[in-house]
């Protein structure tokens, strides 16, 4: 079933766990997440962002994104991540997306204040979620020279910056790095204590495939609600490649699948995520159950 964003962010933030955010570009990515979700009676995040719009069609492959969310046992959310310009998130919100990043984190306080004003105000008639950044989460590269120009989330601007913009969620920037990092991860925990303080919407953690267990769950418990993950799942993919040459490109497919749903199995697990949408399903089939007897009504 289609997952909303808001109820399960809400929902973890309260219970102290993290949804988790998986980014997928080919089937069996898609499939492996969703096995893995199933499994594991889980609420999930599928998203597609620019990075992959070389390598996958996005305005083909959302249509398969949409129907295997649909399908699934569990609510899946489609999420658009790092939407570069409103032309970008309204492109995806019309390819079957319903909940979007407007990222505009490498601009300056008041010109991001201004771009995510313009997609809140843009997609909340439209019943549409928006993920924010503030602070800037590097791209992939050197880790140790990231960290010396390193621009952290301001706790202190945070506040304004989440009451001005209306924003659904607040990606923090706390050392962590998209793609792999060349050295142990450094996060400044102390941001995220100090932004949970006083910001009101659910706080994200972007890459954080790398980053240790221990360092995973603290940041939960601090109060991140939102975890993403691309670069695990595509290592995972890329082991199960290269210990089966031996085998067809068609058992190469399942084994990809199948090393993609046991990755996705573990940060669920890890994340506190496991179950989480076995109450949610017992709560629709007490609506069924109340629709049979007759005194369900609206
Ligand atoms: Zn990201």
């Amino acid at each position: 079933m289609i997952g909303d964003i808001r109820y399960w962010e809400k929902k973890a933030s309260e219970e102290h766990f993290a949804i988790p955010h998986f980014n997928v570009w080919n089937a069996e990515m898609l499939e492996g997440v969703i096995d893995a979700a199933e499994e594991a009676e889980a609420p999930i995040i599928i998203s597609f962002g620019t990075g992959f719009t070389g390598t996958t069609n996005f305005e083909d492959f959302c249509y398969m994104m949409e129907s295997m969310a649909k399908k699934a046992r569990v609510p899946v959310v489609i999420h658009w991540d790092h939407g570069r310009s409103m032309e970008i998130i309204r492109n995806a919100y019309t390819h079957t997306m319903n909940s979007v990043m407007r990222d505009a984190s490498a601009l300056p306080f008041e010109e991001n204040i201004k771009e995510i004003q313009a997609a809140v105000n843009f997609f909340h008639p439209l019943g549409i979620p928006v993920e924010a950044e503030l602070g800037h989460v590097t791209n992939p590269g050197d880790y140790e020279e990231a960290l010396k120009h390193y621009n952290y989330t301001d706790p202190d601007q945070a506040e304004e910056f989440v009451e001005r913009t209306g924003c659904d969620s607040l990606a923090v920037a706390i050392g962590n790095q998209h793609g792999p990092y060349s050295s142990t991860p450094k996060l400044n925990f102390n941001v995220v204590e100090r932004c949970k303080a006083v910001v009101k919407v659910p706080l994200v953690l972007h890459g954080a495939s790398g980053i240790g267990d221990e360092d995973i769950k603290k940041c939960i418990s601090l109060g991140i609600a939102k975890i993403n993950i691309h670069t695990e799942l595509c290592e995972a993919a890329m082991n199960a490649i290269k210990e089966n040459t031996d085998k067809s490109f068609l058992e190469l497919e399942r084994i990809v699948r199948d090393a993609v749903k046991a990755r996705a199995l573990y940060k669920i697990r890890l994340f506190g995520d496991e179950g989480k949408a076995k109450d949610f399903k017992a709560a629709s089939e007490i609506g069924v159950k109340k629709q049979q007897d007759g005194d369900f009504c609206e």
